[in-house]
C-alpha cells in the first residue's frame, strides 16, 4: 500500500496535442516548449514521446538542454532565452544548441568567441512585450552585425513573444504582428513568433517556426476557446482518493480557520492531496473535483496533506473513492486544469509546473493499460 496521490502522464494525449498544434500550422515547423520539466510533466519522458515527431525541442536553460541531451534526445533545443552567461557558450556548441539573443552583451560575447561551427542564433525583438528583446532602434544593427559574421553564427531568425495572443480583444495583437511582418521583410527575416495561442488562434503569425508550449499538455490558454482549441486532450491526471469521511451536522466548520461551514447535515470526504504536492492553497470552497466521475467540490482551507470534499450528494462516494483533482476519470468524465485554475485566481500554467516531486509520475501510452 501507498498514498493514492499520483500524477498519470498521458503521453498519446501529449502527441496527439502536438499534432494538433503541427496540423493548425502546415507551413511551419513547430518546435515543442519542454522548459520546466516540460510544465510539470517530465521532459525527457515527454522529449523522447515527442522525438518522432517533433523536429526539435524549447527550454529555458542550459541545465534543461543538458537533461535531455543526457537522456539521448538528439534533436536541435533552442535556448529560449539564450545564454546568461558568456562562458556558457562552449557548451552551447558541443551541445549543438540553437540560442536566442536578446541583448546587446550575449552579441558581443558570440563575436568574441571562436566556435569550430557557426552557432544558430534566434534574434529577439521586443515587439511590445517589453519584457526580453530588442528594440525597433537597434534591432537593423544588431542583425547586420550577425549576418557579418557567418563563421559564428548562422541560421538567423527574427524571434518575438506576443503579450495578448489570449485575448478575446485583438488590438494590441494586431499592433505587434504589424510591427514583426514590417521588420521580418526589411530585414528578409524567417520567424518564430507564435506562442500556444498564436498557433490555435492566429494562423497569420505563423512563422517558419511556432513554439508551442502550453496547448501540448493539453490546457486551453484562449480566452475565448475556438474550434481547435477544444480539441485538445489532458495530459496531466492528478488523482486520488478519499481516506476518510466526516459525518456533520449543519453548522460545523471544516478544516483550518473553519472557512466553510457545513450548511445541513453533511459528508466530508478526506482526501491525499494538498499544498505539499502543488494543489494550490488558494483553491476557493467550491473548486471543483471529480469523485468516481462525478461532480463535487472543495469544501474548507486545502491543508499540506489533505484537502477536503463535499459528498453530501453522493451517498455511494466512501473511503477508497477515485479522486480526480483535475483531469481525465477512467469514466471518461473530464475536469480541465483551466477550470480548477480560474478556482484558484491563476492559470494552469502555475499548476501544472507547481505539481511537487513528491508526487509519483505514471507515464502511459495508451488510456486502458493505465487504471
Ligand atoms: C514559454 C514560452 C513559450 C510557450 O508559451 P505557451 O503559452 O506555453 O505556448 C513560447 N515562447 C517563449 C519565448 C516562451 O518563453
Amino acid at each position: 500500500m501507498s498514498r493514492p496521490l499520483i500524477a498519470k502522464i498521458d503521453l498519446d494525449a501529449l502527441r496527439h496535442n502536438y499534432l494538433l498544434a503541427q496540423g493548425l500550422a502546415p507551413h511551419s515547423q513547430s518546435l515543442a516548449v519542454i522548459k520546466a520539466d516540460a510544465y510539470g510533466h517530465g521532459a525527457l519522458a515527454c522529449a523522447q514521446a515527442l522525438n518522432d515527431l517533433a523536429p526539435a525541442f524549447a527550454v529555458a536553460c542550459i541545465e534543461e538542454a543538458q537533461t535531455l541531451r543526457q537522456g539521448g534526445i538528439d534533436k536541435p533545443i533552442v535556448l529560449l532565452e539564450g545564454f546568461f552567461q558568456a562562458d556558457e557558450l562552449p557548451l552551447i556548441e558541443s551541445l549543438g544548441l540553437w540560442t536566442a539573443v536578446h541583448s546587446e552583451w550575449q552579441v558581443e560575447a558570440l563575436m568574441a568567441y571562436r566556435p569550430d561551427r557557426p552557432i544558430p542564433v534566434w534574434v529577439k525583438m521586443d515587439s511590445g512585450m517589453h519584457r526580453l528583446g530588442f528594440s525597433e532602434q537597434s534591432l537593423e544593427g544588431i542583425w547586420r552585425r550577425l549576418l557579418d559574421a557567418p563563421d559564428r553564427v548562422c541560421d538567423l531568425h527574427l524571434m518575438s513573444h506576443f503579450a495578448t495572443a489570449d485575448a478575446l480583444e485583438p488590438r494590441y495583437f494586431q499592433r505587434q504582428l504589424q510591427l514583426l511582418n514590417d521588420w521580418a521583410t526589411a530585414l528578409n527575416a524567417p520567424t518564430c513568433l507564435a506562442n500556444s495561442p498564436a498557433t490555435l488562434a492566429w494562423p497569420e503569425s505563423h512563422g517558419a517556426w511556432n513554439r508551442p508550449g502550453i496547448m501540448l499538455y493539453g490546457s486551453d490558454p484562449l480566452e475565448g476557446a475556438n474550434d481547435a482549441s477544444r480539441g485538445l486532450r489532458p495530459v496531466m491526471t492528478l488523482r486520488s482518493e478519499i481516506i476518510a469521511v466526516q459525518e456533520l451536522g449543519p453548522g460545523e466548520p471544516v478544516g483550518y480557520g473553519g472557512r466553510w461551514i457545513t450548511p445541513a447535515p453533511s459528508r466530508i470526504g478526506v482526501v491525499a492531496a494538498g499544498y505539499g504536492d502543488g494543489y494550490d492553497r488558494h483553491a476557493r470552497d467550491g473548486t471543483p473535483v471529480l469523485i468516481d466521475g462525478q461532480r463535487s467540490m472543495l469544501a474548507g482551507k486545502v491543508s499540506m496533506d489533505m484537502l477536503t470534499v463535499d459528498i453530501t450528494g453522493l451517498p455511494d462516494a466512501g473511503i477508497g473513492s477515485r479522486v480526480i483533482l483535475w483531469g481525465k476519470d477512467e469514466s471518461g468524465a473530464v475536469l480541465s486544469v483551466d477550470e480548477v485554475a480560474r478556482h484558484c485566481d491563476t492559470i494552469s500554467y502555475t499548476l501544472l509546473t507547481g505539481l511537487l516531486p513528491r508526487v509519483p509520475r505514471h507515464y502511459f501510452e495508451d488510456w486502458n493499460e493505465a487504471v
